[in-house]
């Protein structure tokens, strides 16, 4: 049992920082205020980081820490923090720790009972899921797929049946192979490929999977793709839809908003919810 109060003690901690996804004015003040506090920053490459801390008019120490060097990056940043030092970890972008190195440093570090603090901010997977206008009741963060067709079909297999909204981190030599996979996989779902977000060339490209193919080749950047689930799966009953329609309209929105709203992630269309509503009235 681990009980931590974050605010209550003044001691060292580890801050797990995000940092920008592509746009550099979405750094927040707590991210700043973070950086300057700790006296040391870990990050994945000191060269990059420093580059961006150079840019936000941070000089802090900066210490390597990745995915090659953990047998020597964690027991030394175990030392510092037993030292009293606060430290900061980082990532070229995004959250530490999600597709990127951390995880075992934070298993360590709360393993010694020392505070290990998260600080908010941005991440490709949740910008893209959020515009996607697929499902964002439930999901499933994956990250990346693996590199080779073969396995990455048996990946998709596993997840097939999943009815919630699938995320995945790809590359953009990859994409058209990926896209490939999924369409014989998981079938012609909707889907929405979301790149360079943030940035001046930001895209969403949202349609059924071969809709996208179509137009897929030469696309440049950093891309993330989200996957309909499963909707076969989804069992939930009409009746089920139809009461939270009405609740909806019952509280001032218009009927076939509510229908709309209600009907999103199921198997049914807006129409169907509306045309039941209807009967009901
Ligand atoms: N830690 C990061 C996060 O929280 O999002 C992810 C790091 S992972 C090594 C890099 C991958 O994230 C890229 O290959 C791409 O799939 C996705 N990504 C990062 N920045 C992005 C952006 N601006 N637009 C779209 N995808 C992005």
């Amino acid at each position: 049992m681990n009980r931590q109060k974050s605010f209550e003690s003044d001691g060292p901690s580890l801050y797990l920082v995000p940092t920008p996804i592509g746009n550099r004015s979405e750094v927040s003040t707590r991210t700043l205020e973070t950086l300057n506090l700790v006296d040391v920053i870990a990050c994945e490459d000191t060269r990059n980081s420093g580059q961006l801390l150079k840019s936000l008019g941070i000089s802090k120490p900066l210490i390597s820490h990745h995915e090659f060097n953990t047998t020597q990056s964690i027991p030394g940043i175990l030392k510092l923090l037993e030292e009293g030092k606060k430290v900061a970890v980082i990532s070229d972008a995004g959250y530490p720790l999600i597709s990127d190195p951390g995880a075992g440093l934070v298993e360590a570090v709360i393993e010694e009972e020392i505070p290990v603090i998260s600080i908010s901010g941005p991440n490709a997977a949740l910008d893209a899921l959020v515009a996607s206008g697929l499902s964002t009741k439930h999901y499933l963060y994956y990250g990346f797929l693996d590199a080779k067709s073969t396995k990455r079909k048996k990946e998709l297999e596993q997840l097939k049946a999943f009815p919630y909204t699938l995320i995945f981190y790809e590359a953009p030599h990859r994409i058209e192979d990926t896209l490939k996979d999924v369409l014989e996989v998981l079938g012609d779902r909707k889907i929405c490929l979301a790149r360079e977000l943030t940035k001046v060339h930001e895209e969403y490209l949202r349609g059924t999977v071969s809709e996208v193919l179509e137009i897929c080749e030469g696309l440049k950047g950093e891309m993330v793709l989200v996957v309909e689930g499963n909707t076969q799966q989804n069992t939930t009953p009409i009746e089920e839809v139809v009461v939270k329609a009405l609740a909806l309209a019952a509280d001032g929105m218009k009927p076939k908003q509510a229908a709309a709203a209600a009907c999103a992630g199921t198997r049914f269309s807006k129409n169907e919810v509306y045309g039941e509503m209807m009967k009901r009235k």
